[in-house]
Parts: C-alpha cells; sequence; structure tokens
C-alpha cells in the first residue's frame, strides 16, 4: 500500500514537473510554472524521504536530513547573493554538481551485486560516463562566463579524432567490464577508473574547444547532459523519480540546444562533437573600419523627440548595467508621446537563454512589445531609431559580410538598415566573442560611451 502511495506520488510529481515546462514556455504562464514545479518537488522531496525512513530506518533519515540542510544553506546563501549577470555561471556551476552526483551513485553502485548484473553494469558506465563529462563541462563552461579562463577556443591537433577516440574507447571498454567477472573487483575498479579520468577529459576538452560566441549552446547542451546524467543515476537507484525529471531535463535541454543550434546557425551533430563553429581564427582586429561617431544624451534625446518607430535591441552590457529600469522609463516616456517603442531580443543575447527576457519582465516592459528577432528584424529599414543598448555579437553585420569571422552564418539584428543606429557601451572593447563590429563605423552608427544605466537616465531627463 505504501510503495503505490510512493509510486503515485512520483506520477504526480512528474506531471507537475511536465507542466512546469510547459508554462515556463511562456511569460505570461511561467510564474504558475515556477509554482507546479515547487508544488512537484515538494511532493518528490516528501515520498522520498518516506521510502528511505521505511527502507533504511530513521538513520537515514538523519543523515538525508543533514546532507540536505547543508545543501539548502549553500543554495539559499548563493541564490541570495547571485546577480542577475552572474546566474549563467551559477547554473553552470549547478551542473556540474549534478555530474559529480551521477558519478558518485555509478561509483557507489559498482559494489552492488545487482539481479541482472550486465544491465547493471552498463547503467554503472554510462551513468559515470556522462556524471564526468557534464561535470568537468560545467567547470570549464563556469569559468569561461565568468572570464576566469579565455573564452577562446583551445583549438590541439586533432581535436576531433580524440574526442572520437575516446567515445570509441568508451564502448570498448564497456564491454570489457560487463564480460569481467564480479569477483575481479579490481580490474573492474582499474576499469571503471580509466574510463573515469577519459570521460572528466573529454568533458574538459568539448567545452574548452568551444569559440566565446558559441557558449550558449554549450551551455544548453551541458544542461541536457545535466539531465542525462540525472536519468541515469535514477536507474542504479531505482528510482523512477529521477529518472522521469532526468529525462524531462536532458529532453527539454535537447531540444533547447536545438533551437539556440538554430539560433547561431549551427549544425546540432557538430555540437555534440564539440568544437565546433571556430576554428581558431579571430579576425577582424587588425582590419581598419575607419573612424567611429560620438554622441552624446542629448543629441540622442533630440532624436528620439522625432522618431516615430524606435526599435531597442538589448544585449549583455543592459543586464552588467541593470539598466532594465531605466530603459522601462525611457519606453514608457516615449510611448506616452506616441512613438512606437519595441524591442528586438536575439536569442544568444545576454549569457543565459531568455535572459533579456527576463530583465524586460522583471521591469515591467509590456510582453506584447517584446519581439523575436526573426519577428522583427524586417521592419528594421523602416526604424527611425534604434538603440543598441549593451549588444555587440548579436548586432554585428560580419555575422553575414564575413565568412572568415568566428561568428560567420550567425543570423544578427539587422539594425543598421535603420536611419540611425545609437549603440550604448563604455569603450570599443569586443563582444564576447572578441571580434570587433564594423557596425560602430557605419555612417548611420553614433556610439553613445559611458554606462548604459546612467546614459539612458540621461536621456530620460532630456526628454
Ligand atoms: P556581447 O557580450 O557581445 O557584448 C556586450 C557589450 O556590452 C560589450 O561589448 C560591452 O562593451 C558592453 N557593456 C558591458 N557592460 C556595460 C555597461 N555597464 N554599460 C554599457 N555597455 C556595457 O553581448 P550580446 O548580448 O550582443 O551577445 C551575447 C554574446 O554572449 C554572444 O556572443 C553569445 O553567443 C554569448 N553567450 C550567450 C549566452 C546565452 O545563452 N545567451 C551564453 C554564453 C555566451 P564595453 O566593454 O565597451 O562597455
Amino acid at each position: 500500500m505504501n510503495e503505490t502511495l510512493i509510486q503515485g506520488a512520483y506520477i504526480v510529481a512528474g506531471l507537475l514537473f511536465i507542466l512546469a515546462l510547459a508554462g515556463l514556455s511562456k511569460h505570461e504562464t511561467a510564474v504558475m510554472g515556477n509554482k507546479y514545479g515547487i508544488v512537484g518537488m515538494t511532493i518528490a522531496l516528501a515520498a522520498t524521504l518516506w521510502l528511505a525512513t521505511k527502507t533504511a530506518g530513521f538513520d537515514a533519515l538523519l543523515i538525508i536530513a543533514i546532507a540536505m540542510a547543508i545543501g539548502a544553506a549553500i543554495g539559499i546563501t548563493l541564490a541570495r547573493k547571485v546577480e542577475m549577470t552572474g546566474m549563467p555561471e551559477l547554473i553552470a556551476m549547478l551542473h556540474s554538481f549534478v555530474g559529480i552526483a551521477a558519478v558518485l551513485v555509478g561509483w557507489n553502485s559498482s559494489y552492488e551485486t545487482a539481479a541482472y548484473p550486465a544491465i547493471h553494469d552498463v547503467e554503472v558506465f554510462v551513468g559515470v560516463f556522462i556524471g564526468a563529462v557534464t561535470f568537468t563541462g560545467s567547470i570549464v563552461a563556469y569559468l569561461k562566463l565568468s572570464a576566469k579562463m579565455k573564452s577562446a577556443p583551445l583549438v590541439l591537433p586533432a581535436r576531433h579524432a580524440i574526442n572520437l577516440g575516446i567515445i570509441v574507447v568508451f564502448v570498448v571498454m564497456t564491454i570489457v567490464y560487463v564480460l569481467v567477472p564480479h569477483e575481479q573487483m579490481f580490474l573492474r575498479q582499474l576499469l571503471l577508473g580509466i574510463m573515469t579520468v577519459l570521460a572528466l577529459f573529454l568533458g574538459w576538452h568539448l567545452v574548452a574547444s568551444i569559440g566565446g560566441g558559441d557558449m550558449p549552446v554549450v551551455v544548453s547542451m551541458l544542461n541536457s547532459y545535466s539531465g542525462w546524467a540525472a536519468a541515469a543515476a535514477g536507474f542504479l537507484l531505482n528510482n523512477d523519480l529521477l529518472i522521469i525529471t532526468g529525462a524531462l531535463v536532458g529532453s527539454s535541454g535537447a531540444y533547447l540546444s536545438y533551437i539556440m543550434c538554430r539560433a547561431m546557425n549551427r549544425s546540432f551533430i557538430s555540437v555534440i562533437a564539440g568544437g565546433f563553429g571556430s576554428d581558431g581564427n579571430v579576425v577582424g582586429e587588425a582590419k581598419d573600419y575607419g573612424e567611429h561617431r560620438e554622441t552624446s544624451a542629448v543629441e540622442v534625446a533630440d532624436s528620439l523627440k522625432n522618431a516615430h518607430d524606435v526599435i531597442i535591441t538589448p544585449g549583455y552590457g543592459m543586464a552588467t548595467a541593470q539598466a532594465q529600469y531605466a530603459v522601462a522609463d525611457l519606453t514608457a516616456k516615449l510611448r506616452a508621446r506616441g512613438v512606437n517603442v519595441r524591442f528586438g531580443i536575439h536569442p544568444v543575447a545576454g549569457r543565459l537563454p531568455g535572459h533579456m527576457n527576463v530583465l524586460l519582465a522583471e521591469a515591467k516592459v509590456p510582453y506584447d512589445i517584446v519581439l523575436e528577432m526573426d519577428e522583427i528584424n524586417d521592419d528594421m529599414p523602416s526604424t527611425d531609431v534604434v538603440l543598441v543598448i549593451g549588444a555587440n555579437d548579436t548586432v554585428n553585420p560580419a555575422a553575414q559580410d564575413d565568412p572568415s569571422s568566428p561568428i560567420a552564418g550567425m543570423p544578427v539584428l539587422e539594425v543598421w538598415k535603420a536611419a540611425e543606429v545609437v549603440v550604448f557601451k563604455r569603450s570599443m572593447n569586443t563582444g564576447y566573442a572578441g571580434v570587433q563590429n564594423p557596425l560602430f563605423f557605419k555612417d548611420n552608427s553614433a556610439m553613445l560611451f559611458g554606462d548604459a544605466k546612467e546614459r539612458v537616465e540621461d536621456i530620460v531627463k532630456a526628454l
């Protein structure tokens, strides 16, 4: 009876997780989606604690309670401290926890004897492999996103052969592991140990060889890997809910990666193979694009007063400057004057899928004027002024014009087609991909230097 209740609770929690994912796919339903997720996780935790008490007694409950208290203390501290700009690296770090958890569960299970040893052995090997790749891959992603490691790709000779070689070795070692009898524990642990080290290396290498501009796909890919690592741990622990949840995270992460690949015009297979999209070339720095023109907040305010159609394209700089409230203020002021203000959001703007949408929603910018790149690009030529607020790579015409650019082929917001473009940034520095932006030197572009929040506030005052 108890068993049935626990399985029932797991099914309800699984359904709530599906509703949570469905809710999170739209602004309007995101809050509800989060609530479904919270309720689902509470039910899942309660059922799991009950199961642990039933099977392993109150001692187990005590150990779990201590582990949960430590985890919750770390989680709450990090969540309270983290700035919105630090979210991407925090998420990468959290993926690494899932990865190491799967490795530990796998190693622990390798000492157990199972009813179907061959299947169990494969589960152990696959679980440890995915977990180890996720662990080191996520740590490298964390280091790259927090600028503790250079974002330029590491280009080892024969990098694809290295990746493929490790996967082939993994498959062969899995077969050998299944064939080695359980009594030969030392040999089995040696095989598992070598495979773990290879998988740790593979995770590091896959992400280290990705160029800066292509990191969004890696983040969503690691999100997916962490889901599969959790699902693998679910198989090892015989926990249906962990399998369901892991599969949900794994498949939604894979779908997100597919969306990101489409947004970046990259092939899905080359992402999984690692080191895609860039051969290490960094071009554009040496090119002479001519002179850039500077403007002032007062001049921009004058242009805006005379404009009918304005598009704002925010990027990572809006997040670092925390300029979203000032931008929302400016939008409200312009709309009150009858100006048609809309936002153009590039799918990889910022450092997190949906980063800009979250910031604009936080500042209460109406959803109906926040449009995707594909929905707004055709309107650029009929736009009077485009305000590029802290965006760089996502508005770089080199993606279309320069086939040797590391961001070549990536669809971009075609802001230069508008009558006038104002770029808000602090210097002529490059964006995340490390390539110079010819937009800044076009005749219809002007640079408004300084912190984006302060400059937008200056414009609001001047209006
Ligand atoms: P970029 O990172 O290309 O450029 C941001 C610009 O903002 C910089 O050039 C910087 O210039 C400027 N900036 C920084 N701080 C401020 C400030 N306080 N005030 C004003 N300007 C500021 O941004 P995009 O959003 O256009 O592109 C995102 C990039 O990040 C892409 O390359 C994408 O591939 C990558 N990426 C995206 C992820 C995602 O999931 N969305 C994940 C990982 C990477 P300056 O220093 O001169 O001020």
